[in-house]
């Protein structure tokens, strides 16, 4: 004899099958064949890592004190004319790219990426871009900028709208709103995929990295701590941001991998190196002489170092074969936070202003 409560168990039995069967579609499938609130089981648990290592990076721009900024940056003999360009480089081009990256993440990415534990990383990595947004107009405010000249760097300066304009091109159709991709085609997914690698693996992991070099020297000279401790504190975001790129686009093409043509492959390839050298023409127009014991060439090196392990972690063969001429670069960012990552263990909450490196 069947009960009802029978009949409802069963009926609840086949529900669960098919929302497992949602569940399994992977990371790009639209909203109607998967159940985006779904947040049990994960399916990657790579995201939940992720999300856990933002929550134990948190910060805010307030806890780091500017009063020695300040002065520094007031007095005529603390910086040289070289240093203060440098920093202003790094502030106009940072302040827009934080911004640039936000919008992606919630006007793209949120749109296609449907796996519930994918999105929750995303919220937190808004979060975390819309803090770093905070920072510039923390230390805008804090230095007395002119915010006029700092925010219309990336328009201005040749060098700085350059590495802007390349990764929104490869990221145009996306930001259209009249041109909706489907992302069941081939054509689909590969632009989703050059998205990723557009702000993941060239915005995030090697536009970031000549500003960081420079930021992260300048505090090793004692000058302008706080504005260089910010930039440390947004590298160790950065690290895990870079790292969650690399995870999901992995994830995406193991689960689509008809879209990882050799063309398409050759073609990121190609924007990667002229990245690179974008990148180099920035350096070069930030420090047109060389200060702090650093000069643009040795950045270069470093810039192919870094692009290389960016290729690899993507599984693009490496295209330099450059040594790493910043160790004391590497300890700090690649180490400390990878080496976090594939810790399985609950990380501890660290304060920002508790950090020590
Ligand atoms: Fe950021
Ligand atoms: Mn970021």
């Amino acid at each position: 004899m069947t009960t009802s409560h029978d009949a409802a168990l069963r009926l609840s039995a086949d529900k669960r099958a098919a929302s497992e069967k949602k569940r399994r579609r992977g990371i790009l499938a639209p909203e109607s064949l998967v159940d985006p609130n779904k947040f049990l089981p994960i399916t990657y648990p790579w995201a939940r890592q992720c999300y856990k290592d933002g929550i134990a990076n948190n910060w805010i721009p307030e806890e780091v004190a500017m009063m020695g900024d300040i002065e520094q940056w007031r007095s005529q003999t603390v910086l040289s004319e070289d240093e203060r360009r440098m920093i202003l480089w790094n502030l106009g081009f940072f302040s827009t790219a934080e911004s640039l990256t936000a919008n992606n993440i919630v006007l793209t990415l949120y749109k296609y990426i449907t796996n519930p534990e994918c999105r929750q990383y995303l919220l937190r990595q808004a979060y975390e871009e819309a803090v770093h947004n905070d920072m510039f107009v923390y230390i805008c405010d804090s230095l007395s900028l002119d915010p006029d000249e700092v925010y219309s760097m990336y328009e201005t300066i040749p060098s700085i709208a350059a590495k802007d304009e390349f990764v929104i091109n490869m990221t145009r159709s996306l930001l259209d709103p009249a041109h909706q991709i489907d992302i069941e085609t081939l054509e689909g997914k590969q632009t989703l995929v050059s998205d990723l690698i557009g702000f993941y693996v060239i915005m995030e992991g090697i536009f970031f990295y000549a500003g960081f070099a420079m930021m992260l020297s300048l505090m090793r000279q004692q000058k302008m701590v706080g504005v260089a401790e910010q930039f440390q504190y947004t590298l160790r975001d950065e690290s895990v941001h870079l790292a969650f790129g690399q995870y999901l686009i992995n994830a995406i093409v193991a689960e689509n991998p008809e879209l990882w043509t050799p063309e398409f492959q050759a073609q990121q390839i190609a924007h990667i190196r002229h990245a690179v050298e974008l990148e180099y023409a920035y350096a070069q127009d930030a420090l047109p002489r060389g200060i702090l014991g650093l000069r643009s060439d040795v950045i270069y090196q470093y810039l192919q170092h870094i692009a290389d392990r960016r290729l690899e972690r993507i599984n693009l063969p490496a295209q330099y074969g450059a040594e790493n001429p910043f160790p004391w670069m590497s300890e700090i960012m690649d180490l400390n936070k990878e080496k976090n990552f594939f810790e399985t263990r609950v990380t501890e909450y660290q304060h920002g202003s508790a950090l020590e490196w």
